[in-house]
């Protein structure tokens, strides 16, 4: 099996132990190292060229070539600028001071949109002891609507759906209803579709107006490596999101996604989805994520 980063690093750091500093050289050929391995976790290269320069250009300051280690002090560098870009801390969810909050949900179709509403709904209830229901507004895709209710039911969470029907109607509706019968939350599902088309942009733009969500949560698949920053960009530019679902975490993606996302985006991560069962969602945890990206 190949030597993961750490261990990479860590030789090095072995034997560049008890040298008072560092040369140029010495960093430059630990940052090959990281740069290889971001690569490696489907990072977008621009960012790994700008990661690594910002290391190197910490790790060449003098504090660091002054320690006792200075091989150690580079790794703890690369560490935790990985922890900066991606939030020192976990973002929780936004819940409204008074009255109901409102979650909407964005995505593109497959990008496991649907199962992250039924985690999240569990979540919601189970942790933080609020009474959740769904309301079913993703109309472009008809099996969408059972598919939602089959979760619904599975976890005993009302989904509130009129069919197919315009959307804005459907959230109009679903949002009363709720406040009639004392919901603490609702979570919307909105139209995915294959591609990000003008039509699907305008409907979220108008239910986003009308519903005036706490939260907006978009679901991106994190096996799509580094093109799920772009498509995060475009709905965040053209929505703004307040936050991502990172999904099929479960997959053999190391997460350079992400790094990725973050940075491109920079909407923070709140939270991971790891498999088709409903209680595995996790809070966001930038330093896991970062020990994982660096394999
Ligand atoms: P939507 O079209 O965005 O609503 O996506 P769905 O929720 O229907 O998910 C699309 C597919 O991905 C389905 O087959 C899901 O079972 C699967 N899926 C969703 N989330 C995850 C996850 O976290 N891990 C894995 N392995 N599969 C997932």
């Amino acid at each position: 099996m190949k030597n993961s980063l750490s261990d990479r690093l860590q030789m090095f750091v072995r034997r560049t132990t008890g040298r008072a500093a560092l040369t140029e050289k010495d960093i430059d050929e630990m940052m090959r190292e990281v740069r290889l391995s971001l690569l490696e976790a489907d990072v977008n290269f621009k960012i790994v060229k700008q990661f690594t320069n910002n290391v190197k250009e910490q790790a060449l300051g003098e504090k660091i070539l002054k320690g006792l280690n200075p091989g150690q002090q580079v790794v703890k560098v690369v560490h935790d600028e990985l922890k900066r870009i991606m939030g020192e801390e976990s973002v929780g969810l936004v819940y409204a001071t008074s009255g109901l909050t409102k979650i909407m949900t964005i995505g593109l179709q497959g990008s496991g949109k649907t199962t992250a509403i039924g985690k999240l709904g569990l979540w919601i209830r189970k942790k933080d002891k609020k009474n959740v229901m769904f309301i079913a507004a993703d109309v472009y895709r008809p099996a969408a609507i059972d598919q939602l209710k089959t979760i619904g039911k599975s976890l005993g969470i009302h989904v509130y759906d009129e069919g197919i029907k315009d959307a804005r109607v459907i959230v109009k509706n679903g949002l009363a209803y709720a406040k009639e019968n004392n919901y603490d939350v609702v979570i919307i599902d909105t139209a995915g579709r294959l591609t990000i088309d003008e039509d699907m942009m305008q409907e979220l733009k108008d239910v986003k107006e009308l519903a005036q969500p706490n939260d907006v949560l978009l679901t991106v698949d994190a096996m799509m490596g580094q093109e799920a920053a772009n498509v995060a960009k475009s709905f965040h530019d053209q929505i703004g999101a307040t936050g991502v679902i990172l999904t099929k975490m479960d997959g053999d993606t190391r997460g350079g996604a992400a790094l990725s996302i973050r940075e491109i985006s920079q909407i923070p991560i709140k939270f991971t989805s790891n498999g088709e069962k409903m209680d595995t969602l996790e809070a966001f945890h930038p330093d896991r994520m970062a020990s994982r990206i660096l394999g």
